[in-house]
């Protein structure tokens, strides 16, 4: 596990450049887009000094519209992300180990990658861990079978 210890987050995440995500005062509708176009279940939202906020999700939107019988679509016009997305975003320091990613990634798909001013700078998602675990045991396999 030498090298989980070692390796940082920021060596495995998706930088915040090639990660969809909203800002807090866009308005929903465009969240909803955002969603429905890069087809993610959730994604990071920030403020306009590209600090980490939230998280907004197809569910939190739809839930936020939700009437008594019908999803009711012309709410969608006087909501901001802010208003819906959940303050309680999974996340790490990206100069944190792959062994405390290893651990937050049991309960979430995803963590938000910030930096010491809490700037979003990426993702760390479970499928890089998967990733790095897979080629790590394979490596030990092989070492384990290689003729003295
Ligand atoms: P994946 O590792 O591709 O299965 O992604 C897991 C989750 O991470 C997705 O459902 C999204 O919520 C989030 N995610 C992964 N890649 C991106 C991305 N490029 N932009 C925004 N969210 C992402």
């Amino acid at each position: 596990m030498h090298d989980f210890n070692e390796k940082k987050i920021l060596e495995l995440m998706i930088p915040s450049e090639k990660v969809a995500h909203v800002h807090m005062n866009n308005p929903l509708e465009h969240a909803m887009l955002v969603l429905i176009k890069s087809g993610y279940s959730a994604i990071p939202v920030v403020d306009t000094d590209f600090k980490l906020k939230g998280l907004i999700s197809m569910s939190l939107i739809l839930d936020s519209i939700l009437g008594i019988e019908r999803i009711e679509m012309e709410r969608l016009e006087n909501k901001v992300v802010e208003d819906v997305m959940n303050r309680e975003v999974p996340s790490i320091h990206e100069n944190e180990s792959l062994l405390k990613g290893l651990k937050l990634s049991i309960d979430h798909t995803f963590l938000c990658v910030v930096n010491d001013e809490g700037i979003f700078t990426g993702i760390f998602t479970r499928r890089a861990l998967l990733k790095q675990m897979n080629r790590y045991i394979h490596e030990m396999n092989r070492e384990s079978v290689r003729p003295t």
